[in-house]
């Protein structure tokens, strides 16, 4: 079975085709600066990469390019578009409404547009690739795989805020979590690599990229996780802030007069490691400028590693207890300073990490020393590959074929 994976943001759409007989990869690649001037698709297949330099006015263009590579006379991976069994797309904000991975039909394409204001910078774009694929694939089954699937296990003293209660009736706020796919992941391969069931573990898994979250997982179940009703909330982020005290922007904005929008626009966009360092929010920069002596960016890595042990503290108490950490995704697989930051002095929890072992970037591995009683893990994301498995996962169940 051949699946196409899409993962379409603003101005962009991230995509693999998997071969899932052997999980491998046939062409992957990216769409960029759709909407813009100098847009272009970068297409990896065989080894080989070729970029394109064409004008992409919208998403729908932009897929029509992809599939049209995918099938190229001279080096296309695919002899027809039919040999694509199922399209899985990535869908940020799934609400109330899903619990999980759901096949798009008349009713859940309704019930998806309902979820359309709940995450406005994403969902509108993910919605365009479903509309772009049911034009241009007729007939394929589309699937639609959450961010915030796997956090809707929560119980509810951890999803709801302190607010008037009606905001949750009326509007629907709550906390509901991001990055639910990777966590998902990263808990079932650790899980497999031990060779214990997942259900039987107590997980904290901490998925640090440009944006960062941590879950605590139990059963395998998610039962608590950092961020929030937007991906704003928990640790502090490349560019976003993370926890603060709620009444500071409040503050800010009648003291410089500054308006929702620009004030969203500092919090998500000039804050976290950026705010603090003035450098980048690039972990790669920060790193060298703090070896270099510079203070702030010395002062940024260890509010970011704080923050973590902070959230490691709280989940261990909330789990009653940890068998496993596993560090994921662009900062917790290739930073040994971070890890190494966030796991010392933590003899206490039982989590001591070989400092040798964990001289790697990129590599699945544990890196807790011998005499570790919590397992530390690395384990490299791959939010493409569970997409397709879900994809399989649910047509097989229900038994959907291509028209
Ligand atoms: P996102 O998907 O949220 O954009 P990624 O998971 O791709 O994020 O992670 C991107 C982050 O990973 C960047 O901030 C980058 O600095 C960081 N990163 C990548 N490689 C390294 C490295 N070798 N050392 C430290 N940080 C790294």
């Amino acid at each position: 079975m051949k699946i196409l994976v899409l993962n379409c943001g603003s101005s962009s759409v991230k995509y693999q085709v998997l071969n899932m007989e052997k999980e491998n990869v046939l062409a992957k690649g990216l769409a960029e600066r759709i909407g813009l001037k100098g847009s272009r698709v970068v297409h990896q297949f065989n080894d080989s990469k070729k970029i394109i330099d064409v004008d992409l006015p919208n998403h729908k263009k932009a897929i029509e390019v992809i599939l049209n590579l995918l099938v190229d006379k001279e080096d296309g991976v695919l002899k027809s578009l039919k040999e694509i069994d199922a399209v899985g797309h990535r869908v940020v904000h799934g609400g109330e409404t899903f619990f999980e991975s759901t096949l798009v039909n008349d009713d859940t394409y309704r019930k998806l547009k309902e979820c359309e204001n709940l995450a406005p910078l994403h969902n509108p774009y993910n919605i365009q690739g479903i509309d772009a694929c049911l034009s241009l694939l007729p007939g394929t089954p589309q699937v639609m795989v959450f961010d915030t699937s796997f956090h809707q296990t929560m119980p509810k003293e951890a999803y709801l805020y302190a607010l008037p209660y009606e905001w949750y009736e009326k509007f629907k706020i709550r906390r509901y979590g991001f990055h639910g796919t990777s966590h998902f992941y990263v808990s079932r391969r650790v899980a497999e690599l031990i060779g214990k069931p997942v259900e039987d573990l107590k997980l904290i898994t901490c998925h640090l990229g440009n944006g960062a979250s941590i879950t605590a997982i139990k059963g395998g179940k998610s039962v608590d996780t950092s961020m929030g009703y937007t991906p704003l909330e928990g640790l502090v982020m490349g560019t976003r802030c993370g926890d603060i005290d709620p009444a500071i922007p409040l503050i800010i904005m009648e003291k410089e007069n500054i308006s929702p929008k620009e004030m969203d626009n500092i919090l998500n966009k000039k804050s976290g490691i950026l705010g603090i360092s003035g450098i980048s929010n690039d972990f790669r920069d920060v790193e060298e400028s703090a070896e270099r002596g510079d203070p702030k960016a010395q002062l940024a890595l260890k509010i970011f590693a704080y923050r973590v042990r902070k959230y490691i503290g709280a989940y261990y108490a909330i789990l009653g207890g940890l068998d496993v950490l596993v560090f994921t995704a662009g900062v917790g697989e290739r930073s040994p300073i971070i890890r190494r930051m966030v796991c010392e002095n933590m003899e206490h929890l039982g989590i001591k990490i070989d400092l040798e072992k964990n001289e790697v970037k990129g590599e699945e591995r544990k890196i807790s020393a011998e005499d570790s009683k919590v397992q530390v893990w690395i384990i490299p994301t791959n939010e493409e590959l569970m997409i397709a498995r879900e994809t399989i996962r649910l047509i097989s169940k229900l038994g959907i074929q291509r028209r």
